[in-house]
């Protein structure tokens, strides 16, 4: 397999949870990495700091995701940094779950603008500087596919708009090289999805191989879109979800 060392990644919300490992993986593999928060400052910085041993760089960046001003910002500091952009991972998401009724306007907006919209505009500010050959990786969710619970409908439809704006940016960007895919994981254990909640256990029961999935199993797949040796893989929604949607 080839390597990414010496590349450039860009990832959105990765203070917390799966964006987080997405971090640190691919630092660990030798990219120089920045990625955006919009709360935990604290964590952000750590994390930073911890991951920048002289061999790579990793920065912290605040920016949030629904803002499309900050997060044309956020990629412009990023390239104006490492002078280069091989890889984005949009990350950042949020899940507000209601049933039908009571689906607040704002939260439907708030799940567009971060789900769907800062994917949209992450990607065309990446693409604009991003290398020949670079790689463009979404998080989208396996409820994209297969919603087991009522109140997760906005949430889903933001989901499968990613594998349909994933589809299409695959075709846009293959004359560069440039590969568009998105990774749809099923229930991961994170502050969003948390294995010992009052739904864990009805959630295992949708999920052939009985169990929550791990931050790792996501930024292992990650890795290996972002790898050049994935380089005939595009526009694809790939589950990683223990069987949740067969
Ligand atoms: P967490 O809530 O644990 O972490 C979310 C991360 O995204 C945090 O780093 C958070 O940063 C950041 N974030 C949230 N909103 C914004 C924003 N507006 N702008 C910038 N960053 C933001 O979630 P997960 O790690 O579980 O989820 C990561 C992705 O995986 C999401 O897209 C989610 O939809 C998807 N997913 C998760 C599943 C699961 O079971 N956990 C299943 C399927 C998909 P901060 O704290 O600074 O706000």
């Amino acid at each position: 397999m080839e390597s990414i060392k010496n590349k450039v990644a860009f990832i959105t919300g990765g203070s917390r949870g799966i964006g987080q490992e997405i971090v640190r993986k691919l630092s660990l593999e030798g990219a120089n990495v920045a990625f955006t928060y919009s709360n935990s400052e604290n964590e952000a910085n750590q994390l930073a700091s911890e991951l920048s041993d002289g061999q790579v760089t990793v920065i912290a960046l605040k920016a949030d995701n629904a803002d499309e001003i900050s997060i044309r910002d956020a990629i412009d500091k990023a390239f104006e940094i490492f002078g280069s952009l091989d890889i984005l991972v949009n990350n950042a998401g949020v899940a507000i779950n209601a049933l039908l009724p009571d689906v607040k306007i704002d939260d439907f907006d708030r799940m567009v603008g971060v789900n769907i919209r800062g994917v949209f505009v992450a990607t065309q500010a990446a693409a604009a500087v991003m290398n020949d050959g670079g790689r463009i990786i979404n998080i989208g969710s396996a409820a994209a596919e297969r919603t087991i619970f009522p109140g997760g409908a906005v949430y889903a439809m933001t989901k499968a708009a990613v594998a349909g704006l994933t589809r299409g940016l695959a075709r846009d960007l293959a004359s560069r090289g440039i590969t568009v895919n998105t990774v749809q994981p099923g229930p991961i254990e994170t502050e969003m999805n948390p294995a010992d909640s009052q739904f864990a256990d009805i959630i295992r029961g949708f999920v052939a191989m009985g169990q929550y999935g791990t931050k790792s199993d996501i930024a292992e797949l990650v890795a290996f879109l972002a790898n050049p040796s994935s380089k005939y893989i595009t526009g694809a929604s790939i589950n990683i979800d223990g069987g949740l949607v067969c």
